[in-house]
């Protein structure tokens, strides 16, 4: 599987750093942000090192499918009825802080600290 040994993201799917889990498959982790803007943040990944939205390519297609089919079931476990909130920073412009793809997953009750 594709690695990069200084990536943070690549890190926590090793074990390297600590992460609070909320589902774990062969191909996708999801845990839960360490600066939650919402009562239950989660951020899904694919395993293996994917930059950004900017790298996926045709071949990606059944991995984002999954996650996008986990996100609603990771925020019922969680207790969220009440909506949610799904997003992805990409590059730069798109104040994407870390450089392997993942998935923001939002929600809980209202106020929120951001977003
Ligand atoms: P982005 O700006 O889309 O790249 O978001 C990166 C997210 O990763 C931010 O919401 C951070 O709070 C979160 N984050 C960074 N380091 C960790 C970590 N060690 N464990 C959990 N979440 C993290
Ligand atoms: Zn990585």
């Amino acid at each position: 599987m594709n690695r990069d040994p200084s990536c943070i993201f690549c890190r926590i799917v090793a074990g390297e750093i600590p992460s609070r889990k909320a589902y774990e498959d062969d191909e996708l982790l999801a845990f839960h942000d360490i600066a939650p803007w919402a009562p239950v943040h989660v951020l899904v990944i694919p395993k293996e090192h994917v930059a950004s939205f900017y790298d996926v390519t045709e071949g990606h297609t059944p991995m984002l499918g999954r996650i996008m089919a986990l996100a609603p079931r990771l925020m019922r476990e969680n207790g969220v009825t009440g909506g949610f909130r799904t997003l992805v920073n990409t590059g730069p412009d798109g104040r994407q802080e870390v450089p392997h793809l993942h998935v923001h997953v939002m929600g809980g009750p209202r106020p929120w600290a951001k977003g």
